[in-house]
């Protein structure tokens, strides 16, 4: 089987690896389509070798074989990547946070027990059972290989939603903010505003439901013109670059909260004065549960959730290379691309 993992600053590197039974507690997928992460592009132009563990951690595919000990999923079955259960034996799990649990968090992060030998950039893995979650029914594979990042933005949303009516604001349209956006008006935000410099992506935002869609070069004005000067009730930071942490406090009202979602890789400048003279509520999430993994598979499974119109591609894993350079460009026509492997 192969593999193909980020080896340097825009280097791509094929491997041919040998292909291993099982162990008791493990099962091997077939990868079926794996979705290429923003942190993906961001390792790519980043010096050094990615983690291989992370490298393509949005995947779809089915069981080929099951260790001697795995009773929850079977052979035949349709999965998808996901963290852990909570382990119950770490000092979070004992002190009754279990969804706090350190042992999810390492493996969110690709360390730990849970830690994979590459990604989904694969024709094939071999993981741990507690790493897969059987996939809906009535999902695409399309839809089963954006359930992941759909459902770190469920979370989020989720653990600081919006109240009934507020102003929401969205800073970033990709994969990230298109589908926080959704979940934002699932859950009652009353009028909202993306802010995204590519055309296509605030385009794609109006026509998933978005009241208005701007560039950041006017969003202050805008936001200001249609908030009585106010600002935002709630603004979600989806762009994941460092400029956009202090741009998200300044759209915001004061009083106002914001909450973190994009990974800006590096510090972020931010201006301490203007925080406390808004008296900001700033919160940030990572990963999620497994019933919200499940929750986040029934909102797309019954439409509520719009995961078809972010998949912007589907490629050949040989054609990688290319396609990271593309995004990595920062001018791509693309949303969410699937890799094939
Ligand atoms: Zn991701
Ligand atoms: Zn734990």
């Amino acid at each position: 089987m192969h593999a193909a993992l980020i080896t340097d600053q825009e280097t791509i590197e094929f491997f041919e690896l040998e292909s291993s039974p099982p162990e008791k507690d493990q099962v091997v997928v077939d990868i079926t389509l794996c979705g290429i992460c923003g942190t993906d592009i961001h390792a790519f132009q980043s010096p050094g070798p990615a983690w291989p563990s992370t490298c393509g951690h949005e995947w779809t595919g089915v069981l080929s074989a099951i260790g001697s000990d795995v009773t929850r999923v079977s052979e035949g079955d349709r999965v998808i990547i996901g963290v852990p259960p909570s382990c119950g034996s770490c000092p979070a799990c004992h002190a009754g946070q279990m969804d706090k649990c350190q042992t999810v968090l390492t493996a969110t992060v690709g360390r730990g027990p849970y830690q994979t030998p590459h990604g989904g950039f694969a024709d094939q893995l071999t993981i741990h059972q507690g790493r897969v979650v059987l996939a809906n029914s009535e999902l695409s594979d399309e839809q089963a290989a954006q359930i992941e990042p759909a459902a770190i933005c469920f979370h989020a949303v989720r653990a600081n939603a919006p109240r009934l009516g507020d102003i929401a604001i969205v800073q970033g349209a990709g994969p990230i903010g298109l589908s926080t956006l959704q979940w934002v008006l699932a859950a009652g935000a009353g009028t909202t505003i993306v802010v995204e410099p590519n055309e296509t992506r605030r385009n794609l935002a109006l026509s998933l439901g978005a009241h208005h869609s701007i560039d950041p070069s006017i969003a202050a004005d805008f936001v200001a013109d249609h908030t009585r000067g106010l600002g935002g009730d709630i603004v979600y930071e989806c762009a994941g670059v460092p400029a956009t942490v202090q741009s998200a406090i300044d759209l915001a009202r004061r009083g106002g909260r914001v909450s973190l979602i994009g990974l800006a890789m590096g510090d972020a400048p931010i201006n301490p004065r203007r925080w406390l003279n808004k008296e900001i509520k700033v919160s940030a999430a990572l990963g999620y549960t497994h019933e919200e993994f499940e929750m986040t598979m029934g909102f797309v499974s019954d439409g509520r959730i719009d995961l078809d119109a972010l998949h912007s591609g589907t490629i050949d894993l040989t054609d990688i290379a290319e396609t990271f350079v593309d995004l990595a460009g920062g001018q791509s026509q693309h949303t969410k691309v699937l890799v094939r492997p």
